[in-house]
C-alpha cells in the first residue's frame, strides 16, 4: 500500500498529525493501537476547550476526525522501518507493508516498567529494556524476555541468536501469529506464569515466577508493548538522544529529509496540549513535503 504520509502512533500526537496531513489532501495512514496510548487511561481537565473528558473519549473523537478527512487507520504495530531512494517502507506485525514519501514518528514514550522487586535495583546489572541494544552482552548466557506483544516477540527471536537459552515469559501472547511463530521456531521457550521478582546480589541470577518456580538467568529483558520506534528510527538515519527522545527543529523535522517526530517522544512536558500542537505542525509539514509543495 502506498501513501504520501505514514504516521506511527495512534495517540494525541499521531491522530492530530493525521487530521492535519489528511486535511492538506495528502494520502495519509496512521498506525498503532489507540488503547496503548498514554491517554487511554487518563482523565483530562487541562486541555483547551475541554472542561473534563476521559482520554478514551478524546481518542475516539480523534480517530473519527482523522477518518472523516480521509486518513486510513490501521490498529497494528510497526516492527520495521527502512528507506531507499527517498521512499520509506514500513512493516507491521501482521505483515502489512506500507510505502510512504514521508514518515511522522509519534509513538510516545516507551519502556514500561514491570514494577516487581529487583527490577530497579538490578537495572544495568542484568535487567534491560532494550534487547537490540544489549544482546551482545549475553552471548552464551541464559536470559528471560518478559512481555506479550510484538516488542517481546521480536526480542525473544533476536536473543536466540545470542543467548544459550531464551525463556519467553508471557501469560497470554498478544503478538501476531507471524511473530509468535518466528520466536518459537527460533527456540524461545514459552513460560506462562507471571514474573514475581528478579533476584541476584550484584548481578541478576534468577527470575522468580508467581507459581513459585525459578528461572536461572543472567539477563532479564523487559519488553512490554510495541517495538521501540527509537530503535527503528535509527534505521532511517535518525539519531535518538541517550534518553530515547528524538530531537526536532521548528518544523518538527527529525534531521532526516522526510522524517518528522512529535509528541512525548520529542521530550517533556508530557502533555496532551504539547502532543497535539506538535502533531498539527508535523502532519502539515509532512504533507507539504510529500506533495512537493
Ligand atoms: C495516567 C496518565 C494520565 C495523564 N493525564 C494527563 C492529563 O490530565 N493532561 C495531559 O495533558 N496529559 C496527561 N497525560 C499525558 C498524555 O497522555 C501524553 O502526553 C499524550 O498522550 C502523549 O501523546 P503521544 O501521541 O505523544 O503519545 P501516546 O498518546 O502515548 O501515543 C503513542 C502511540 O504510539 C503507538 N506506538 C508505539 N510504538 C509503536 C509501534 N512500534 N508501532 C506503531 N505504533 C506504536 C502506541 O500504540 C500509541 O498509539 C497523562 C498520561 C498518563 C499515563
Amino acid at each position: 500500500m502506498s501513501y504520501d504520509v505514514a504516521i506511527v502512533g495512534m495517540g494525541a500526537a499521531g491522530l492530530q498529525a493525521a487530521i492535519s496531513s489528511s486535511r492538506k489532501k495528502a494520502k495519509t495512514i496512521v498506525m498503532g493501537r489507540s488503547e496503548d496510548s498514554a491517554l487511554h487511561g487518563a482523565e483530562v481537565e487541562n486541555y483547551f476547550g475541554v472542561l473534563r473528558a476521559t482520554g478514551k473519549e478524546l481518542l475516539n473523537i480523534g480517530m473519527e476526525q482523522a477518518r472523516s478527512f480521509g486518513a486510513k487507520l490501521l490498529q497494528e504495530d510497526i516492527i520495521e522501518m527502512s528507506s531507499s531512494e527517498g521512499a520509506f517502507r514500513l512493516l507491521s506485525d501482521s505483515g502489512t507493508e506500507i510505502e510512504a514519501k514521508a514518515v511522522v514518528i509519534a509513538s510516545g514514550i516507551m519502556r514500561k516498567k514491570l514494577k516487581i522487586p529487583g527490577e530497579k535495583e538490578l537495572f544495568g546489572k542484568g535487567v534491560s529494556y532494550c534487547a537490540s541494544c544489549d544482546c551482545n552482552f549475553y552471548k552464551g548466557r541464559p536470559v528471560a524476555v518478559i512481555g506479550a506483544g510484538s516488542e517481546a516477540a521480536v526480542s525473544a527471536e533476536l536473543m536466540t541468536h545470542y543467548a544459550s537459552k531464551v525463556y519467553w515469559v508471557a501469560e497470554e501472547v498478544d503478538a501476531s501469529e507471524n511473530l509468535r511463530e518466528k520466536a518459537l521456531n527460533a527456540g524461545a521457550e514459552p513460560v506462562s506464569s507471571p514474573p514475581k521478582e528478579i533476584i541476584g546480589d550484584d548481578k541478576v541470577s534468577a527470575l522468580v515466577l508467581e507459581d513459585g518456580s525459578e528461572l536461572e538467568v543472567n539477563g532479564v529483558f523487559i519488553e512490554l508493548g510495541a517495538r521501540s520506534t527509537t530503535d527503528m528510527a535509527m534505521d532511517l538515519g535518525v539519531m535518538p538522544t541517550p534518553d530515547g527522545e528524538i530531537n526536532v527543529d521548528k518544523d518538527f523535522s527529525a534531521g532526516v529529509e522526510g522524517v518528522y517526530a512529535c509528541g512525548d517522544i520529542t521530550g517533556k512536558p508530557w502533555q496532551v496540549a504539547k502532543a497535539a500542537g506538535e502533531g498539527g505542525v508535523a502532519g502539515e509539514m509532512a504533507a507539504k513535503y510529500a506533495r512537493g509543495l
